[in-house]
């Protein structure tokens, strides 16, 4: 723990199967083959608590070609094989715990096709999501999922994730439509067309999406594209509780008002942000909103949200069309991870996430925020709260046993609090090596057993990144 080097291998050379592999790719790939001991650091977890085990060797590759001869090399001598996007996941998800070989996709990022008249456009894994946007500005169309990193799209397909609106615009479950992958024998399969449904069939594309690089590699997505909204507002709106500002969500969803992002804030998170985004922001929580439509149905649902959050003792709900001060708060609000740090210097930020049904929110919410009182614990709140789902970014000091001890028992507290509310351990950041001991909890022996059983078919040798997800 504590970023240290997990696997003992680490500094050692390849030996064995992987020795093979390595020789086997060098001519091929040249410089964009390494075993540099710090660039695999780089391409295993780096972001949270979990031990970094580096992989191998890490290899670039340009095309779906490449990736198969990546794969069909490693299946050749049982080597693991690890996707790599741009390592923004949370729960170990790139780590090497068996060694291997990572194949980083961040150069196959072309945009292949734009169908504006579909609303889809098909693009390579490594495409990020700030870059597609760039790409489609000009067009009138966008992509909505926005988990506030530049993660690439094949990360965040294999991640399942989802981020500030997708209470409007759904997860990356609704919003890719077929994907190419590489399967673990090095052959290449295509999911789905792009009809806009189709009854064809399994759905190898959702088993794919979520799938964390277990099943195989993503070498081209097709995904589903909205267009900009004529008029944007958004605002901030304070409460005097956090129960009060979930039951109000709570009501806003229920009532149907379409919000396209609805974010909750405690205190403690505020004052992180004030800090970190120099705003002035009052300390106390807070909702931000976002609205997409015309002007006047911006207008009408600013207002329409403004009533409901007095309805439980909130407000002012001050809220602006100007783009400016729109980003900048939006802006406050994708750093929030990083203000944190500073509220404990030197601390490890462990942003974990759970989701419960949405009446389920202000007691999940309030229940979690009175533990981590009387844990006396660091650990502000913040969440993509019109889906149920909310983080917690514990602040734990590595060095110390007992806060460590602590942080663990609150989350599992945490994770075993929405389950038992009919909820999930993870929302969005996924299963990786973090999460897999609250799977069996979660979905019961046989379902567990009816995934081993699609993970054994597709990868009977478990060389498509070993130790994720599957306890
Ligand atoms: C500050 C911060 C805030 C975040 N907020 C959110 C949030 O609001 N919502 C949210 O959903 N997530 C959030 N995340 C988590 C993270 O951004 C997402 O999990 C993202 O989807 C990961 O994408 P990536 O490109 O970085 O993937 P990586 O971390 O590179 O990989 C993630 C997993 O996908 C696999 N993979 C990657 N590419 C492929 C491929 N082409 N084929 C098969 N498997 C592949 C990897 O093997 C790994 O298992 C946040 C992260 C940070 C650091």
């Amino acid at each position: 723990m504590g970023g240290a080097i997990g696997a003992e291998r680490a500094g050692l050379p390849a030996s064995g199967g992987v020795a093979a592999v390595i020789e086997a790719l060098s001519e091929p790939f040249g410089a964009r083959l390494s075993t540099g001991r710090a660039l695999r650091e780089q391409h295993a977890n780096t972001i949270t608590w979990l031990a970094n085990e580096p992989p191998d060797a890490v290899v670039f590759v340009e095309d779906t070609a490449e990736v198969q001869q990546v794969v069909r090399a490693c299946a050749a001598h049982g080597v693991p094989v690890i996707a790599f996007g741009t390592g923004t996941s949370l729960e170990g998800q790139v780590n090497a715990p068996k060694g291997g070989i990572c194949i980083d996709l961040s150069r196959m990022n072309r945009v292949l096709a734009v169908h504006a008249e579909d609303l889809d456009c098909v693009v390579e894994p490594g495409v990020t999501r700030k870059q597609l946007n760039e790409h489609l500005r000009d067009l009138g169309l966008f992509f909505p999922i926005d988990p506030g990193a530049d993660a690439s799209l094949g990360g965040m397909a294999s991640t399942r994730a989802s981020g500030t609106n997708a209470v409007r615009y759904g997860t990356m479950k609704d919003n890719v439509v077929a994907l190419t992958a590489v399967l673990a024998n090095g052959e290449v399969i295509t999911t789905a067309r792009r009809a806009k449904k189709s009854s064809a069939g399994y759905d190898l594309t959702r088993l794919f999406v979520g799938a964390e690089g277990t099943l195989g590699i993503i070498t081209s997505l097709t995904l589903r594209l909205s267009g900009l909204p004529e008029a944007i507002s958004g605002g901030v709106c304070p409460f005097p509780t956090i129960r009060s500002a979930c039951d109000a969500v709570i009501m806003t969803i229920q009532s149907g008002l379409p919000v396209a992002r609805i974010e909750l804030l405690d205190e403690v998170q505020v004052r992180a942000c004030n800090a970190y985004s120099k705003l002035d922001l009052p300390e106390q929580p807070l909702l931000f909103l976002e609205f997409h439509g015309t002007e006047a149905g911006v207008h009408e649902q600013a207002e329409r949200f403004g009533e409901i959050a007095a309805e439980f003792g909130g407000g002012p709900f001050t809220w602006t069309a100007r783009p400016e001060e729109r980003t900048r708060l939006w802006q406050a609000r994708h750093d929030a991870y990083w203000a944190c740090l500073p509220l404990k210097p030197g601390a490890k930020a462990l942003a974990t996430d759970v989701c419960v049904p949405l009446s389920r929110l202000a007691d999940c919410v309030d229940e979690t925020k009175r533990d981590i009182e009387e844990m006396g614990m660091l650990a502000p709140i913040v969440g993509h709260v019109g889906d149920g789902n909310f983080h917690t970014v514990t602040l734990v000091d590595m060095d110390d046993p007992q806060d460590v001890a602590k942080a663990k028992i609150f989350i599992e507290r945490m994770v075993h609090r929405s389950l038992a509310m009919g909820g999930t351990a993870t929302g969005e950041h996924g299963v990786g090596q973090g999460k897999k001991k609250y799977l069996e909890a979660e979905h019961g022996r046989e379902t567990l057993d009816a995934m081993r059983a699609i993970k054994a078919a597709l990868d009977p040798q478990n060389i498509m990144n070993p130790g994720k997800i599957l306890p």
